[in-house]
């Protein structure tokens, strides 16, 4: 790729010059803000569970078939509470949050531990799409309510031994006395409640009110694995509008479709470091006494 520099100051521009932003949010985002599910994260807080049965990080963990209710749990309580309770706004999504402020923006994201809103986002312009770390729901469905969790996480953190969380702790749906699960859409039984089809329209109409407007679309660290919740649409409304941008952040798949090659910017370096420098050039151009010189 070209000149790092020419880039930044590329994005910043048109940044500055949008009058919409639009943030899509992948894995990718919150890996480059330290919620890393490997490494010393993971054995700072996992080294019980690591001994015992063997994961090496926490993505893993939350695939492993554990053999009771228990120990599930005890897993899942652990998890929730280091990444999601435990975890301040992140340094990047605070940074983010300083560089749109001043638009009119929306989010979009496929992450699910609430860095979006813990960095300043209002609620109602942040649409968390395949759920949430806070919230609990009936694992088979049987109805569309969601319950957020934090005090029975602390619980089963609080009472957690040699990996286990006493039975009595162990959730049971209200409604059908079976099992529960984490609000995420890890299979068919995603359970998309009534604020989740609010955020899907609120969603929608951001996208009709910016259509055809002076947009720029963000693009944090979306692989392939969802590609069409936010890869996809966002090259394909960059392409539909004159007007549009398409800054794309991404270690691996940075480019962007042939068709807008010439309005997409792309970054394969650091996400941390090339949002720190886009923001001091917008700092350093907003100081008093530099109109002239941007005139
Ligand atoms: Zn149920």
């Amino acid at each position: 790729m070209d000149y790092l520099e020419k880039r930044i100051s590329q994005a910043q521009e048109a940044i500055e010059n949008s009058e919409y932003i639009l943030i899509g949010g992948g894995a990718g985002l919150s890996a480059a803000a330290g919620l890393t599910y490997s490494g010393k994260r993971f054995s700072d807080h996992f080294s019980d569970f690591m001994e015992k049965y063997g994961f090496t990080d926490m993505y893993a963990g939350t695939f492993y078939p554990f053999q009771t209710e228990e120990e599930l749990w005890a897993h899942w309580a652990r998890h929730i509470d280091v990444n999601r309770y435990l975890m301040p706004a992140t340094r990047l999504y605070l940074d983010i949050m300083e560089l749109v402020k001043n638009k009119k923006y929306f989010v979009i994201s496929t992450n699910v531990e609430s860095q979006f809103v813990k960095a300043g986002f209002p609620d109602d312009k942040v649409f968390e799409v395949q759920g949430d770390y806070s919230y609990l729901q009936c694992a088979k469905g049987c109805h569309d309510k969601l319950y957020y969790n934090e005090e029975l996480i602390k619980k089963m953190v609080f009472h957690t031994k040699e990996c286990r969380i006493p039975s009595e702790l162990v959730p049971r749906c209200p409604v059908c006395g079976n099992e529960m699960d984490v609000n995420l859409r890890h299979n068919a039984f995603f359970v998309q409640n009534e604020e989740w089809y609010k955020a899907d329209k609120r969603y929608s109409k951001f996208l009709d009110e910016s259509e055809g407007k002076n947009i720029v679309y963000m693009e944090f660290g979306v692989g392939f694995n969802t590609p069409g919740i936010i890869r996809y649409p966002f090259e394909q409304m960059t392409y539909k509008n004159p007007n549009a941008t398409l800054i794309r952040f991404n270690r691996d798949n940075p480019l962007g479709a042939p068709e807008i090659a010439k309005k997409t910017i792309s970054f394969d370096e650091d996400i941390m470091l090339v949002i720190q420098s886009i923001g001091k050039r917008q700092s350093e151009q907003n100081l008093p006494g530099n109109e002239m010189k941007n005139a």
